[in-house]
């Protein structure tokens, strides 16, 4: 059986880049759920999903790399990596991660890609991974850091009046999906790692000195 090491976190808690660099460590695979939203916030935006009255889950088809050292996304044949991550699917995602049918969805479409990955392990990072996905996984960690220290991570490249966007849609996001998903609270047996004042090695050394 494939090993999950879950790790649920907000947006801007270094919780992808850790996640990858614990992945790469430890010899695992590397899996993150939020850009299968963010496929299927992709698809319906270009009508290759309908969104009507629920999204059309048969037409999603989608495939992800679980290499942390080769990432790509896809729906169908197309590359769709670099487009999930333009700032009209960040606007888009929440609402599409609303809906229960996709969050029903999303949960074994994780669980198939963890358990058909042939892999001895799998880092898993996402909002509900240590609560709803993976609850009995055996390593649960929640990765947090303050607002202030996430949104100056988000901000680090950008010139003052994109950080200054760039933060509110990142808190306007975690407001949204906090309705959804409490990713802020550790739920009862996940471990919380605040790396408000780790730099990024020391983050993934608290990580790996969990997991063991
Ligand atoms: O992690 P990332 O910011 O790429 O996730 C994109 C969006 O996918 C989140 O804002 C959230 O709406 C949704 N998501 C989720 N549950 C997960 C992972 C992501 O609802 N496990």
């Amino acid at each position: 059986m494939t090993r999950i090491i879950a790790i649920d976190g907000p947006a801007g808690s270094g919780k992808s880049s850790v996640s990858k660099q614990v992945a790469r460590e430890l010899g695992f695979g590397y899996l993150d759920t939020g850009a299968a939203y963010r496929a299927l916030a992709w698809a319906i935006a270009e009508g290759v999903v309908a969104a009507q009255p629920t999204p059309n889950l048969h037409q999603f088809h989608y495939s992800i790399s679980l290499n942390p050292d080769s990432f790509w996304v896809k729906v169908g044949d197309i590359d769709v990596t670099s487009a999930i991550r333009e700032p009209r699917i960040a606007e888009a995602v929440s609402s599409v991660a609303s809906v229960p049918q996709v969050r029903e969805f999303m949960k074994n479409l994780t669980r198939e890609l963890v358990s058909g990955s042939g892999l001895p392990g799998v880092v898993v990072e996402g909002r509900d991974i240590t609560t709803v996905v993976a609850p009995d996984a055996e390593n649960r960690i929640l990765l947090t850091a303050s607002e202030e220290v996430r949104l100056k991570r988000r901000s680090a490249e950008l010139t003052p009046a994109q950080a200054a966007e760039v933060s509110k849609q990142v808190s306007d996001r975690d407001k949204s999906d906090a309705k959804v998903v409490d990713f802020m609270t550790p739920a009862p047996g996940v471990v919380l790692v605040d790396t408000s004042d780790l730099n990024f090695e020391q983050s993934v050394s608290a990580v790996l000195a969990l997991v063991g």
